[in-house]
This record gives structure tokens, C-alpha cells and sequence, in this order.
């Protein structure tokens, strides 16, 4: 546990999966000569305090949306026991911030109950931004593989789902920075209480391994706007001493910025 401010934070790591290394995940291609996958992770960060418990994505969820996910899961999804080592279930949870509405990040949010979909977190007020929300309804081409246009409804029919605009404070000591290289709209969360900050990376910075500025991802439907806005994150961290999350990274929760010669890379963070 990492206290910062009010808040106690959490990394819930939730499950593993296999992912096409390639530039262009989930296109065909020639079975005798399959893309090699990497190793990745679903990490959730939970923050309580000051009354309320808000869970930061979902992960992919008991249902893999698609036989793509079914098919590179390497563990079982496993909040239920995640939340338990803490003595909490789904139920608790007051706030899901969706950092944006991939399929691997909101999933979790729903589960089968018989012919409908049930939302896990049922007290639980939605935060998405509107810019995100907006594209997850009309994905272009390039994205319609990593919308679920079944969730999207889904969502969209929830009674406790809103929207936000832009870069803004969503609760005291907690905000969230606008990102729209990997998609529009993507929100990264920042806690901080001016002395102790860290912000989730989301899909901007998913791993350590995407600490250097040009590695970006084959999903990331504007390269260029992603080498800018992590160039600005990774100077921003590094200078002011952030922690970064990592909601994908297999190997760690968290580091800090070191700059060196041949540019950043991670350093230390506490384990929580
Ligand atoms: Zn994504």
C-alpha cells in the first residue's frame, strides 16, 4: 500500500495475457507464420479514502470479449480475489475511472446473467471522458477491433455513467490529463498532495518497456501525438520525482523517471 494525501493506493494485479507483438494486432495473417506475442499484464489501481473507493480500469473481465482475448489469456481474471486480500468485493466500489474504453480496459465492468449483462460494480459512478466516449460510439476503422460496440450500450444505459471534459480535478487531490495519441479522449490519472505524486500511464506508457519516446504501440492511432505527449509526461516525472503505474507492465507496478544519456528510463518505487 502507498499512502498519498487522504488516499491509500493499490495495485491490483488481475491477470496475464499474450499479445501480438506486430504493428497491426488482430489483422490476419499467415497461420504457418505466426506474429511473435509479448508478455503483458492487467493491473487495476485502487485508490480509497476520503469516503470512497475508485477503481481505475477493469481489465478485459470473466467474458473475453472476443476469441482474440480468450485466446492469449494466460491466468484467470481475478478481482474477486484481488479485492478480497483486502477485504473488500465488487460492491465497495464507489468510483470506476476508465482511463478509455478499449475492450481490454472496461470489460470487467459487466458479467453474464443468462441472456443479459449484468454491471459488477452496481454502485459504482462511471467516469469517462466525453471525447472518448463520443469515438468508442463511432470508431473508425482503425479502432473498430478495440471498441465493443456491446459494451459501449451497456454503458450507455447505466443510470450512474458520466462524462467529463477535458483536463480537470474529478476529486480532491486526484485529477486527470488528457492524452488523444493511442486514442481521443484517453484520461491518465494523477494523485498527488503536492509532495507525493503518481500517475497511471494508461496505454500511453503502459509498460517500462515504452519509456523510450519512439516505442509506441500498434493500436496508437496517432504516433507522432504519442512521442509528444509522453516526451512531456517523461520530462514532467522525471523532473518533479512522479511515479508512473503500469496497467500492462508483467514485471512492475510502478517506477519513478531517471534521465540518462541515452534517455529515460525507469528507477525505483515503492511496492504497494
Ligand atoms: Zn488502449
Amino acid at each position: 500500500m502507498l499512502t498519498i494525501g487522504d488516499y491509500q493506493l493499490h495495485s491490483l494485479k488481475v491477470q496475464e495475457f499474450l499479445f501480438e507483438g506486430g504493428p497491426l494486432p488482430g489483422r490476419t495473417h499467415d497461420p504457418a507464420r505466426p506474429l511473435p506475442k509479448i508478455r503483458l499484464a492487467t493491473r487495476l489501481l485502487l485508490i480509497t479514502g476520503n469516503g470512497r473507493r475508485i477503481l481505475v480500469d477493469t481489465g478485459v473481465g470473466e467474458l473475453c470479449w472476443t476469441s482474440r482475448w480468450a485466446a492469449n489469456a494466460t491466468s484467470p481474471y481475478m478481482l474477486d480475489e484481488e479485492l478480497d486480500k483486502l477485504g473488500l468485493q465488487p460492491g465497495d466500489i464507489t468510483d470506476l475511472v476508465l482511463t478509455h474504453l478499449h475492450s481490454d480496459h472496461v470489460g470487467g465492468a459487466f458479467t453474464c446473467g443468462g441472456d443479459h449483462l449484468v454491471p459488477v460494480f452496481p454502485y459504482a459512478q462511471v467516469i469517462v471522458q466525453e471525447e472518448n466516449f463520443r469515438t468508442a460510439c463511432r470508431p473508425d476503422e482503425k479502432e473498430r477491433i478495440s471498441y465493443n460496440e456491446t459494451l459501449i450500450d451497456e454503458f450507455r444505459q447505466l443510470s450512474l455513467f458520466h462524462t467529463v471534459s477535458g483536463t480537470r480535478e474529478i476529486f480532491p487531490g486526484i485529477d486527470v490529463i488528457i492524452s488523444n495519441g493511442h486514442t481521443r479522449g484517453q484520461q491518465l490519472v494523477r494523485v498527488s498532495d503536492g509532495h507525493t505524486t503518481l500517475l497511471h500511464g494508461a496505454d500511453l506508457i503502459p509498460t517500462t518497456a515504452h519509456y523510450p519516446i519512439s516505442r509506441v504501440t500498434g493500436n496508437d492511432i496517432d504516433p507522432r501525438t504519442v512521442i509528444e505527449e509522453k516526451a512531456a509526461i517523461l520530462e514532467e516525472a522525471c523532473r518533479n520525482g512522479w511515479m508512473l503505474f503500469f496497467g500492462h507492465d508483467p514485471f512492475r507496478h510502478a517506477a519513478t523517471v531517471l534521465e540518462r544519456p541515452a534517455g529515460f528510463v525507469p528507477g525505483p518505487a515503492p511496492e504497494f
